[in-house]
């Protein structure tokens, strides 16, 4: 009999449970499907649709060239595929955004009533969203005993399972609609700093992850905090994509490391405990994306200022941790965990601009772009997510700065009209005096601008902002 391999986000071939399902059963025909009708306003931004156009050329390759590619609406293409090339069965593995779980119910339906058969695995998560709960059969809402007495406690995350030991392809003759026809990539050429730097696919995938392995995952505890080396294993598109599994970097850690007390193992693996819960929130409290967890919020009296916004998103704020983290972002798809969270919390915070303002712009400009982790990240940042950080706990990016990027490595390769800076004031340009500046050639306000913001007033207006919705 013949199956349809239906990839999604499992765009790999090692340790994937669909399908490896699908070759037990026969034959097989690899599809995917760009889905332009049912995503509620979530299509990929234009990062990820960057990415996926290489992934899903890297997956071809893999697959030598059998792999069809549509766009469309699964639930009209599905059907029509099984029946022309009589299918028996169609194998995926399960995604958590609301809008594919629903559609995703209502193609199984379908299919099961015009009698094919649909089996969908979990290729995605260590520990399945349902399978995690409570005592009292409620969902966890704060991360610490979600994971350490949820997870951690019921069982041991599936060990990665080999590759097909051989794949055979069904009537390679079916017409699909081809890469091109998905448009994926930009017209505007902004993507020659990000085909440099990053290799989608499975291959990039096991690459950073070696690397991660051999170079840097040892010294995580303190390395992952530092912006301006490589401390951190890179693979969050990967893992978006699915590319490499949470199963194999999960395994490729314990089998190195063995059962250690090293604290960067551990850490490390409670990262991807943290990426485990995003999708756990997602899948519990879906309007995740759209709505305050904390729905005390929802009176919060966000400002709106399109200049500010600007500013923030081009980098060109006046304060230098915040514009290096949003010039990397523009220049390579990608910002440090340490600086998400420092732009953030100037967005929310002292700029008193919308949660929602920078996710939306994360979402367009990330290569790891995940409903699940984005949401969940604004939402801690913000104050109004599950388990969030507090409120009054209002980052000062001068302070940050000064103890991630003790001698602003990073914000010199970012904002290189400040290299010249001593070190002392590379942090707080506006207090360098004036003969230095000079040498420096720093003109606040022509070379570089000046603070949008004053840090210690628009500190003090959010806590009364926060203030007035707690009381
Ligand atoms: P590593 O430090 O090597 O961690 C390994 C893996 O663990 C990551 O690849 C990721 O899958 C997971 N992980 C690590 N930290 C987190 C975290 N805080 N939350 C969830 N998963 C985590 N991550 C995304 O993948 N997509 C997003 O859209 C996204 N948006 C974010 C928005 C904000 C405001 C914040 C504060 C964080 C966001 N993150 C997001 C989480 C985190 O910043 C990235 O996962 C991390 O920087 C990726 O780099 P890495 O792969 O080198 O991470």
């Amino acid at each position: 009999p013949v199956s349809i391999m239906w990839f999604r986000q499992d765009l790999r071939v090692n340790d994937n449970p669909a399908l490896n399902a699908a070759c037990d059963m026969g034959k097989i025909l690899p599809i995917y499907i760009y889905d332009d009708t049912t995503p509620d306003g979530r299509a990929p931004g234009s990062a990820s649709q960057w990415w996926l156009h290489h992934s899903l050329t890297s997956l071809n390759d893999r697959l030598n060239g059998h792999l069809k590619i549509f766009k469309g609406d699964p639930k009209v293409l599905i059907p029509k595929i099984m029946e022309s090339i009589k299918a028996k069965a169609i194998f995926w593995n399960r995604c958590y955004e609301p809008w594919q779980i629903n559609r995703d119910k209502e193609i199984k339906k379908q299919l099961i009533d015009s009698e094919f058969e649909a089996y969908s695995s979990n290729g995605s998560l260590l520990w399945e969203p349902m399978k995690v709960l409570k005592k009292d059969g409620t969902p966890y809402k704060v991360y610490t005993p979600y994971y350490r007495n949820g997870c951690l406690k019921i069982e041991e995350p599936r060990y990665p399972k080999a590759p097909p030991a051989r794949i055979t392809y069904a009537d390679d003759e079916y017409k699909d609609d081809g890469l091109d026809a998905l448009n994926l990539l930009p017209e505007i050429k902004w993507d020659f700093t990000i085909s440099k730097m990053w290799k989608p696919g499975e291959e990039g995938a096991a690459d950073n992850l070696s690397e991660f392995i051999q170079h840097a995952a040892r010294q995580y505890k303190d390395g992952r905090d530092i912006p301006s080396m490589k401390g951190t294993s890179r693979l969050s598109p990967h893992l978006h994509f699915g590319e490499v599994s949470p199963n194999q970097v999960w395994y490729a850690i314990k089998d190195k490391f063995g059962a250690t007390e090293d604290k960067s193992i551990d850490t490390y693996l409670s990262e991807l405990g943290w990426r485990e819960f995003s999708y756990y929130l997602l899948f519990h409290f879906p309007t995740l994306p759209n709505k305050n967890f904390n729905d005390k919020f929802d009176k919060f009296p966000w400002r709106k200022d399109a200049k500010a916004l600007k500013a923030w998103q081009t980098g060109n704020t006046g304060i230098p941790i915040v514009d290096a983290g949003m010039r990397e972002l523009w220049q390579t798809g990608y910002m440090h965990n340490r600086v998400r969270m420092i732009v953030g919390s100037f967005l929310v915070k002292n700029l008193l601009l919308s949660w929602h303002e920078g996710e939306r712009w994360f979402w367009d400009t990330l290569l790891d772009a995940d409903l699940a982790s984005n949401s969940a990240g604004w939402q801690w940042v913000a104050g109004s997510g599950a388990d969030a950080s507090p409120y009054f706990r209002i980052f000062n990016p001068i302070l940050q700065g000064e103890k991630f990027d003790k001698k602003g490595k990073y914000v010199r390769k970012y904002c290189p009209e400040l290299k010249d800076l001593p070190d002392k004031y590379i942090h707080k340009p506006w207090e360098t005096p004036g003969v230095i500046a000079k040498d420096a050639k720093l003109e606040l306000g022509k070379s570089y601008p000046e603070p949008i913001v004053d840090l210690k007033a628009s500190r003090q207006r959010a806590l009364d902002a926060f203030q007035e919705i707690k009381g």
